[in-house]
């Protein structure tokens, strides 16, 4: 186990066709040996635990630093993997929340097979796994698994001394195969909400979150241990003005960027090992109280900042280069 336990990675996605059809030009220029990135015409660096330029392909992202995470998960960790950035900056595409078995495959998908490839090999442990769909929208919470109407399946979170956070009658879909999560995935990801606006017609202003969650029976004294894996399609970071968003549509981005903005401080307060010990606010949104104990002690955190090269959108790169950088 890494002595970090909050990583951070930017992945800077390849100028899509709109944007060099405006004759964007990419801002960007990336020192991968050294994990650092520098703006250019200026004196701006930031440095992370990996840079990722945009032509890097699915599997080296995964590879690089999302397998080994999975290991920590078998020895009862709970891990966390979040993207993070502003709405069009390649989330949903790393992390394969809508994943329904074209192109190249995401973190989940590739974890998900990675873990059912585990359990087979697994001769210590009976696991049991299943995983749960649910999108955060405006401090309301969505069982996107149940088979009831949207509005008949809004969640609580409570807080449990043993078992740490839970969400009462939340769907748990038992699975034993990659082809039965990837159901759940398509299943969850379609009753996802989502709103158009003229940044992006497909743009999303929830969190969602794909959790597995693990028990291991040790088949020789019955000892029990669980883990949660949690796999974080963030809402859009941007700032409401940049959409050209009014009226509901305004509060829901104000209501969102205060979620991001306490899921940054607690993960800086994390990051800073004097704070460790110190109160880091959980409470203030209901992301983190649905992250609590999967962030932080001992849990194991990877962020994934999301950036378009394009100098179109620098002033909002900018921003999640800067979020990314408290984070480390
Ligand atoms: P977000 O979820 O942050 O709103 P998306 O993942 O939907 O962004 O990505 C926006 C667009 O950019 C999509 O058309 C997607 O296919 C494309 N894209 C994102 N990342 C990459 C990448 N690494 N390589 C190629 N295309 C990408
Ligand atoms: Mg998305």
């Amino acid at each position: 186990m890494s002595d970090k336990s909050v990583q951070v990675a930017l992945r800077i996605r390849p100028l899509v066709p709109s944007e060099i059809s405006k004759g964007c030009k990419n801002v960007f220029e990336v020192y991968p040996s050294l994990n650092q990135v520098k703006i250019k015409n200026t004196d701006k660096a930031f440095t992370y635990n990996y840079v990722f330029e945009p032509s890097t392909t699915q599997d080296y992202v995964y590879e690089t630093c999302v397998k080994g995470m999975i290991e920590n998960l078998f020895n009862g960790y709970n891990v966390t993997v979040l993207a993070y950035g502003q709405t069009g900056s390649g989330k949903t595409h790393t992390m394969g929340t809508t994943y329904n078995g074209e192109g190249e495959m995401g973190v989940i998908p590739r974890a998900i097979t990675e873990i059912f490839n585990t359990v087979r090999e697994n001769f210590v442990y009976d696991v049991s796994v299943t995983v749960s769909f649910v999108e955060l929208y405006q401090e309301t919470l969505y069982d996107l698994l149940a088979e009831k109407s949207r509005d008949q399946c809004i969640l609580d979170i409570r807080e449990d001394p043993s078992k740490g956070v839970v969400i009462p009658g939340l769907t748990q879909v038992q699975v034993d195969s990659t082809q039965s999560v990837f159901q759940a995935l398509i299943r969850g990801s379609s009753s996802r909400a989502t709103g158009a606006t003229n940044m992006n017609a497909q743009s999303s202003r929830s969190h969602a979150i794909f959790s597995v969650n693990m028990t291991m029976i040790n088949k020789k004294d019955g000892n029990e241990k669980t883990a949660k894996f949690h796999l974080v399609d963030l809402a859009g970071s941007e700032r409401p003005k940049k959409t050209g968003a009014v009226g509901t549509t305004f509060k829901e981005g104000v209501n969102i960027n205060k979620g991001l903005l306490v899921l940054g401080n607690v993960i800086s307060a994390l990051a800073d090992e004097k704070q460790q010990h110190g109160y880091i606010s959980y409470r203030d949104s209901n992301l983190t109280r649905l992250l609590k104990d999967s962030l932080g002690g001992n849990s194991i955190t990877l962020m994934i900042a999301c950036v378009s090269p394009a100098d179109y959108n620098i002033d909002e790169s900018i921003s999640t280069l800067r979020y990314a950088d408290r984070a480390r």
